[in-house]
């Protein structure tokens, strides 16, 4: 049997370990296959692809989107196999960035104003070059004892509720779908229960819902799933005819207790990875004369 991890994080967003590093520990995790999936860029991607083909595990570009839904409910999108060099996602991806770097420095000031010493520059320089996002403050405010956790970064100032909480821009899940799919990308709804639906009729109409704007699938198995989800969401995937997924959704030390692929004490099975190259090849168009 061989496993893989279909949704980890680096330095190029806010994972504490370089592409080249998580695809080293994907190696001695006894990984055959990885797909880094880098909240809102693809910045770590050629790195990843080129450490993976030098370690002889196999490897697709993967990227994180956070949708635009009504709260309480989260939506992230995963999208599988984009295109690096595709405008639309280099335009998508330079638009969150945007949104991104116009909530930071709302989030610092409203961070001094309640007494806690933090900058700008400290904030770039933890972040290193990557996608800046709110596990880098709480790093920082860990660091310098502000709170006793990441968890508890959160809860006390970053999450929603929190005292220095403050949106980013998002897209609509609809145009998310459309971008990674005009990407030449597979979108995947990634944790499911993040969608805080309310009972299971509701997540079955999400599930449609999205499954109509053009979604590929759905990850079952994710480290916030026990086995009942996991069951319960492979049920509705091969209903609507999408692909099942899995990964851990790694994050180095900003996330301590999640291990490169290991998802809540399961592993991840290799025919996920098949089944998205199987189905990225089946929609790309043969070059005439080829
Ligand atoms: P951002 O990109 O700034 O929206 O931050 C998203 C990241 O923060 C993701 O990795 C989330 O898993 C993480 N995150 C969101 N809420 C919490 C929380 N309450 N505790 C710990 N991490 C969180
Ligand atoms: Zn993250
Ligand atoms: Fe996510
Ligand atoms: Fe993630």
């Amino acid at each position: 049997m061989q496993f893989v991890d279909l949704h980890c994080h680096s330095t190029a967003s806010d994972g504490t370990l370089p592409p080249s590093e998580v695809v080293a520990l994907a190696l001695r995790n006894g990984l055959s296959a990885l797909a880094l999936t880098d909240h809102d860029t693809i910045g770590g991607v050629r790195e990843a692809a080129d450490a993976a083909k030098a370690a002889g595990i196999d490897f697709l570009p993967g990227i994180e989107i956070s949708c635009d839904v009504p709260k309480p409910a989260t939506m992230h999108l995963l999208g599988y196999g984009v295109d690096p060099h595709s405008p639309i996602l280099l335009d998508l991806t330079n638009r969150l960035i945007e949104g991104r770097n116009d909530r930071n420095p709302r989030i610092i000031h409203r961070l001094n104003e309640l007494g806690v010493k933090i900058t700008l520059e400290e904030l770039e320089a933890q972040a290193n070059g990557g996608v800046i996002g709110r596990p880098h403050i709480a790093a920082i405010l860990l660091r310098k004892g502000y709170v006793s956790s990441i968890k508890n970064a959160f809860d006390k100032y970053l999450a929603p509720g929190g005292s220095a909480y403050f949106d980013k821009e998002r897209v609509s899940p609809k145009q998310a779908i459309e971008m990674v799919r005009q990407s030449g990308g597979l979108p995947v709804l990634a944790h499911p229960s993040q969608l805080r639906t309310e009972n299971d009729a509701q997540l079955e109409r999400t599930i449609k819902d999205l499954a109509d704007l053009g979604l590929a699938g759905i990850e079952v198995i994710h480290s916030d799933n026990n086995d009942a989800m996991v069951e319960k969401y492979s049920k509705l995937a091969d209903k609507y005819g999408l692909l099942k997924t899995g990964g851990s959704d790694f994050h180095g030390t900003n996330k301590k207790d999640i291990y490169l692929g290991t998802a809540n004490g399961r592993r991840i099975p290799r025919e996920f990875f098949d089944a998205l190259l199987d189905r990225l090849s089946a929609g790309r168009a043969i070059p005439a004369g080829s």
